[in-house]
């Protein structure tokens, strides 16, 4: 078939066919995650209607929950693109999913809820890795304009976040809860009308693995059959992983266990990817394979510095803040949304920053935007001592340096998550492109872990401290990685050398 390729400025028109489709997906997601922890804890008489009535734990522990198997099950969703449906076809099962899902949450019933939340995890998990890996496959290898490709379906991302954020708590205001669930899953109908609509332009990407390429595959299920060859040793193997996840991830299985049990389960990971490993005919699909991992490691930082905005940041915010301006008490979510909003401003000028250092031969691998990009979002809490030094002389802190510290954020973000996109789809080896992004958001929801358990800990070491090791941590992981910039970068065999105008 003859791939559409009409463009529109400088980019394939299939772009925006999945920015549209995104930014329709992330309204949803970030509009209901904006609702859902003050729902959780919202109580019977609450102005906005009755709430589930939880405590503020419980509240926190589901959430962590939830958004860290939003992430993970990325790998699953990954898999089934590159094992069965082809990308193409699992976006639109996500999407599909994501509308009952949301859908769901706007009936006020009990199993509502539940039903709700593991149809959007399933949903998320098809559709997020599988539609960013698209966007990786309109451009062709080489294509400079991969990078700013990303960049703009990253714009999308945060324009739905945005639009999301202001307009659903309006909607909550006047029809209540389960208005502004329904809401999300509007949007996400639009979504998919979108992507439907959208087809013709995306014809030449995200297709299903041809019959060839799954015969010479060697597949997980293969490599799984290998280990696992008895029923009885799939079911060791079934409660080794049950288990793992209790003592790794629950609390009474932490409060037990310590975190050394976070290394069982990670364990089964890296086991998973040393069977792929193996798997890789070439020594250059290894090293690239090896390279991508490492950089994981350099994700999971990000996320854990980044994702306190959330958590810690915003507690911070609420308790510590003086959020006076001209007389009105600056709402506490709108912090959060200042951080989609410099997105929007600032992607086009960080990605040309970046591209106008490549066509000067600088450096510009992705790598090193990467570390750069973690080194600038820590220098972002910076900031954070600041206002807490502040806070301990005066009893509040201004809001000046929750500004500051969100746009270092952003910035820093800017330089190492589009650009960790679109690296993962030069690097990943064809066959396990969405699996690898899948592995990639699994990796940002780890973060989001870590993130929840630095913010536990800032009830005993105090925020001061846990600003303070963020920076140390984060400056010195970046250093690391460009010193390390030169070996690291022969792994990846030339993979960003011969980027070149393509139009
Ligand atoms: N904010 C970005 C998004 O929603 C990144 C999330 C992530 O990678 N964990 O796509």
């Amino acid at each position: 078939k003859q791939p559409h390729q009409k463009e529109l400025f400088g980019h394939p028109v299939g772009l925006y066919v999945l920015f549209f489709t995104e930014m329709w997906e992330r309204f949803s997601y970030y509009g209901m995650r904006a609702l859902l922890v003050i729902y959780m804890i919202a109580q019977a008489n609450h102005k906005d209607g009755p709430g589930l009535g939880w405590t503020e734990l419980e509240a926190y522990q589901l959430y962590g929950w939830y958004v860290m198997l939003v992430y993970v099950v990325s790998i699953p969703g990954g898999i089934l693109a590159d094992k069965v449906l082809g990308q193409k076809k699992t976006v639109m099962l996500g999407a599909f999913i994501l509308v009952l899902g949301h859908g769901t949450l706007a009936i006020d019933a009990p199993w509502a809820f539940f039903v709700g939340l593991g149809l959007i995890i399933l949903g998320v998990g098809c559709l997020k890795p599988n539609i960013s890996t698209m966007v990786g496959g309109l451009y062709k290898k080489g294509d400079i304009r991969r990078d700013k490709g990303f960049s703009i379906f990253y714009i999308g991302i945060n324009l739905g976040s945005l639009l999301a954020t202001s307009i659903i708590g309006i909607v909550v205001a006047k029809w209540g809860w389960h208005a502004g669930f329904g809401l999300a899953g509007i949007a996400m109908l639009f979504g998919l009308l979108v992507y439907i609509f959208g087809q013709k332009f995306i014809s030449h990407v995200g297709n299903k693995p041809t019959v060839e390429e799954k015969k010479e595959d060697v597949s997980i299920m293969k490599i799984f059959s290998n280990i696992i060859k008895s029923p009885m040793q799939l079911a060791i193997f079934a409660v080794l992983l049950a288990f793992s996840i209790y003592v790794g991830f629950t609390k009474e299985g932490v409060d037990h266990w310590g975190y050394g049990a976070l290394f069982i389960f990670l364990s089964f990971v890296v086991g998973l990817m040393m069977m792929i490993f193996k798997s890789l005919e070439t020594q250059i699909l290894k090293d690239r394979f090896l390279v991508l991992l490492l950089s994981f490691l350099l994700v999971i930082v990000f996320w854990g510095a980044f994702e306190q905005a959330g958590g810690l940041m915003s507690v911070y915010t609420e308790q510590k803040t003086d959020r006076m301006l001209f007389g009105w008490l600056v709402p506490t979510p709108m912090f959060q949304g200042l951080n989609a909003g410099f997105i929007i401003l600032l992607a086009v000028w960080v990605a040309n920053i970046w591209a106008k250092r490549k066509l000067k031969n600088k450096e510009a691998s992705s790598l090193f935007k990467m570390a750069t990009g973690t080194i600038i979002m820590g220098l972002g809490f910076v900031f954070m001592i600041f206002a807490v030094r502040e806070y301990e002389a005066n009893g509040s802190s201004g809001m000046q340096w929750l500004v500051l510290a969100y746009l270092f954020h952003t910035i820093g973000e800017l330089c190492s998550s589009p650009v960790s996109l679109s690296f993962v789809t030069k690097l990943a080896p064809v066959k396990y492109a969405s699996l690898m992004m899948g592995l990639y958001f699994a990796a940002t929801g780890l973060g989001g872990k870590v993130a929840g358990i630095l913010g536990e800990k800032s009830e005993s070491f105090g925020e001061y401290a846990i600003f303070t090791g963020i920076v140390i941590f984060t400056v010195a992981f970046g250093l690391l990685v460009i010193a390390l910039l030169k070996p690291l970068k022969r792994l990846t065999h030339g993979a960003e050398d011969n980027e070149v105008e393509m139009n």
